[in-house]
């Protein structure tokens, strides 16, 4: 087996609530709560929860957008978060973040030609006489017309824009790509297409992901192995053939129950999840799950389940299990 391309070792997040005249801190948000994860060279991983569950932050975390509480980040052997500014910075375009909405990180006055090609530059990666054949060349590997180059973010649809998006990262020729929510404001049909795009890319350039969805059935179409949070923690990691045969959470079956089946016809029992997803600053005692599971115990309310192997590489943390 290939040595692991990110390694994501116990990581917390917590961030603290100030309070009163002297800004003391009183308590704080555990956004991330000991989340492990490994991705391999061309393996792409789903992280999936609801809005909420801290999944958007575990990959903020990763890149150093937002400081680890503990943990470690293991990006080829290198400590992430042990790097210097000037080592981080050799390291960035090898680890490129997609945003959900790609327009909030384009600039409205730079044509997408020059927002692309600007990190080519920055990086040393490029120089004036060869920045546009190369920006050309992504535009085009990204679905999108070479004689758009010089036209602004606004003059794009939304899944133009998300092909702006990957193009801006891809251009960098990253090992790893960490995308967030990348097709949740897009209509079902582009999304399959940037799908597409996502899964063509890594065929041809052996890239890994980092896929961060609310949605199990975007994840299915594209992860070798899915992740499942709850409430800043990791609740079930397997491969994508295991967890969807054979779900062992609550929370992952209840989530699986939405998702519809390949054929009209059959049809799953939904569970209907009781409650909002409780708040991180006062997360329930024992299992974080207990409030909203149909199958709570005395138990769960006591002890905090262990996450352990099921067999088979199919984690999970639930005292019925
Ligand atoms: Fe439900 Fe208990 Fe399992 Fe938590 S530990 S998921 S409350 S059965």
């Amino acid at each position: 087996m290939s040595e692991p391309l990110l390694e994501v070792k116990r990581l917390k997040t917590y961030f603290p609530i100030k309070k009163g005249l002297l800004n003391r801190t009183t308590g704080y948000v555990k956004a991330v709560d000991d989340v492990s994860i490994t991705i391999r060279p061309g393996e792409t991983f789903g992280l999936v929860g609801e809005s909420g569950s801290g999944k958007s932050t575990v990959g903020r975390t990763i890149v150093r957008l937002t400081d680890k509480t503990d943990g470690q980040v293991l990006f080829k052997g290198a400590d992430l978060h042990a790097l210097s500014p000037q080592d981080i910075r050799r390291i960035r375009p090898r680890l490129q973040l997609i945003f959900q909405d790609p327009y909030s990180s384009l600039n409205p006055r730079i044509r997408i030609g020059d927002a692309i090609g600007e990190a080519l530059l920055d990086h040393g990666l490029s120089d004036a006489g060869n920045v546009r054949d190369q920006v050309k060349e992504i535009l085009e590997a990204c679905g999108l017309s070479v004689a758009h180059i010089d036209r602004f973010p606004h003059e794009f649809s939304g899944g133009q824009r998300q092909r702006i998006g990957i193009a801006r990262a891809l251009v960098l020729n990253p090992d790893l790509i960490i995308a967030d929510e990348p097709v949740s404001a897009l209509d079902v049909s582009i999304q399959a297409q940037i799908i597409n795009l996502f899964k063509r890319q890594q065929q041809q350039r052996g890239l890994s992901y980092l896929f961060i969805s609310h949605d199990l059935s975007v994840v299915e179409h594209l992860c070798n192995r899915i992740g499942v949070m709850y409430l800043g923690s990791m609740v079930e990691t397997a491969s994508r053939d295991d967890l969807f045969r054979n779900p062992l959470h609550p929370y992952t079956k209840a989530l699986l129950s939405a998702v519809p089946l390949p054929i009209p016809k059959l049809k799953r029992e939904r569970i209907v999840l009781q409650g909002d997803i409780p708040s991180p600053v006062n997360p329930p005692a024992g299992c974080k799950f207990h409030t909203r599971c149909p199958w709570a115990q005395e138990v769960c309310s006591q002890q905090v389940p262990e996450y352990r192997n099921a067999g088979s590489d199919h984690w999970v943390a639930c005292h019925l299990v």
